[in-house]
């Protein structure tokens, strides 16, 4: 009675087929860096990409190897996911914002054959290209300048080809994590995985897309897979609305102009998005569902997202979770809270979606499991078909015996199953044997309004251990001193959290995707003493 059903692997081609198929004139905007703009569809994308495997076969490229992009969002870009997948190789998205040094590690490592890139990136280029060792094909995405464009490049080939047969566990993606210690690991997304978490993305608890929708993707491609976004809008048929640069004024005139009803992105960019809004008296009318994540959205940004009646979709994941973990979506009580108690669930994290499962364990010895009662703050835990097992060419598993993958973030699982994130492991502050959450304090410290930003970290003390010190930009003008950043925390958090200093600082350290680097800050302030 087995194996009754037909045989149909999950392998990613079947979304573009089905979008080319079912949403074939659905229309994707791209605007350039120069300001122009172009329009393609799901049926020209697909029809590209098969030009790519023919390109990609043309240059020998063979099953498993992987085709490196250097490049903002565009709809090029969003063809190059599809052909490389498509020609059976794994597509490499290098995140541009890298140091050089990393740069230079990841393509090694990772033996990227082909390097398709934005002209914006040359300069990255000309600095590494005599110490890639494995890159053979420099292509251009918009610039035959320096190489071969990528029009001309796929325009040799008229575009009838089959897909490369693939096994649904066969690798289609590979990304990086800028990690905060070491060499960045490598995550290998298989084609399985990433329809599972594609199909589990777009349900209404999550994306909340369908054909009717137009997304306008801020995260970046290079970003934890754009958070599955060109995967999952093949899926529904969404229009993608792509812009190569991140300004609040040219997003803004897109959103508008295009009629944009979904958005993604960190909150920085809604910070920028806000204060573009302020200073210019613009709205954002069409939006439906903003999507927040990669770091905590803050209160004051959910409440104004909520009251212009913009669905806030706080979401937690990691590159190692293809990323999508938890997300906020109503529950069944929803309408009956209130605005200030809806806020206060949307500014935690969220509930697992379909697929995945989540644990906290005791922080002391990382293996006895904490109640899921809205208190016990733990170590988080993850499983699931999208979550990672293995680094790329690592021989151990990153799961642990269990099957259960170590998130290095700290957390409180509630009776309902949402998830409160307080901390990464690496942060949370030990104060006298008690944990202090270092997120929490720069949350508190943020709604200020005279800081601009705030970081705290851990610093050695004689007597506790560790004590926090909080660093604070001062917002432009602003007079503030220690004393006011005490008497406003003071309310807010237990007073054995009380930061023992504040230090004012120009600005503070961040990585390479836009957070806060606590290790930065700590290695800039190795000198810092407190007394007993
Ligand atoms: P990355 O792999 O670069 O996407 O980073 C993943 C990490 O970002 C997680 O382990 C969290 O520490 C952090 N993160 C992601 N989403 C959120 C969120 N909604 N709130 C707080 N931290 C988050």
């Amino acid at each position: 009675m087995s194996r009754a059903m037909q045989d149909w692997d999950l392998v990613v081609t079947q979304l573009i087929d089905h979008a080319a198929r079912e949403h074939g004139s659905r229309e994707h905007v791209t605007r350039w860096a120069d300001g122009s703009e172009t329009r393609a569809s799901w049926a020209s994308v697909r029809r590209d990409a098969l030009r790519m495997v023919q390109a990609l076969r043309a240059l020998g490229i063979r099953r498993g190897e992987r085709i490196a992009t250097l490049a903002m969002n565009h709809a090029r870009h969003l063809v190059t996911w599809y052909g490389a997948a498509g020609a059976g190789g794994v597509l490499h998205t290098i995140n541009p914002r890298l140091f050089d040094e990393q740069l230079e590690y990841i393509a090694n490592h990772a033996e990227d054959r082909v390097l398709i890139y934005d002209a914006a990136f040359q300069p990255i280029i000309d600095r590494l290209r005599s110490k890639w060792t494995t890159i053979e094909h420099y292509i251009c995405f918009d610039s035959g300048a320096h190489a071969p464009s990528f029009e001309d490049w796929i325009g040799a080939f008229d575009g009838d080809a089959t897909w490369e047969a693939v096994d649904e566990r066969d690798p289609c993606m590979l990304c990086y994590t800028s990690g905060t210690t070491g060499n960045p690991k490598g995550v290998i997304y298989e084609h399985r995985s990433t329809m599972l978490h594609a199909l589990s993305g777009i349900q209404r608890h999550c994306f909340n897309f369908d054909a009717q929708s137009v997304m306008l993707p801020v995260v970046p491609m290079f970003h934890a897979a754009s958070w599955g976004l060109p995967w999952g809008g093949a899926a529904t048929g969404v229009k993608f609305v792509y812009s190569c640069v991140n300004d609040a004024a040219v997003l803004c005139d897109l959103m508008n102009r295009e009629g944009v009803t979904h958005s993604a992105g960190v909150p920085t960019v809604w910070l920028a998005m806000f204060q573009h809004c302020d200073a210019t008296g613009r709205e954002l009318p069409r939006l439906k569902q903003a999507t927040i994540g990669g770091s905590a959205a803050p209160r004051f940004m959910i409440e104004r997202l909520m009251r212009q009646g913009i669905r806030v979709a706080h979401a937690w994941g990691m590159t190692e979770t293809s990323p999508i973990g938890t997300v906020g979506a109503p529950t069944h009580d929803w309408d009956s809270k209130s605005f200030e108690e809806q806020v206060d669930v949307v500014q935690m994290q969220g509930r697992p979606i379909f697929g995945v499962e989540l644990r906290t364990v005791d922080l002391d010895d990382m293996t006895t499991e904490l109640p899921r009662d809205g208190v016990s703050s733990g170590a988080l835990q993850i499983r699931g078909p999208w979550v990672i097992k293995r680094y790329f060419k690592a021989d151990e598993d990153a799961a642990n015996a269990e099957g259960w993958f170590d998130t290095g973030d700290v957390g409180i699982i509630h009776p309902d199953g949402t998830l409160q994130l307080t901390d990464r492991t690496k942060d949370v502050i030990k104060s006298g044997g008690e944990w202090i959450s270092s997120v929490e304090l720069e949350n508190a410290a943020m709604g200020h309004p005279d800081v601009a930003e705030a970081a705290a970290v851990g610093i050695y003390h004689p007597k506790w251990d560790e004590r926090p010190v909080l660093f604070v930009v001062r917002k432009e003008g602003a007079a503030l001193v220690a004393d006011d950043v005490i008497e406003h925390l003071k309310p807010l958090v237990a007073k054995w959290w009380l930061p023992d200093a504040v230090e004012f600082v120009d600005a503070i350290p961040h990585t390479a995707t836009g957070k806060i680097s606590k290790k930065d800050l700590r290695d800039q302030f190795s000198d810092y003493r407190l007394e007993a």
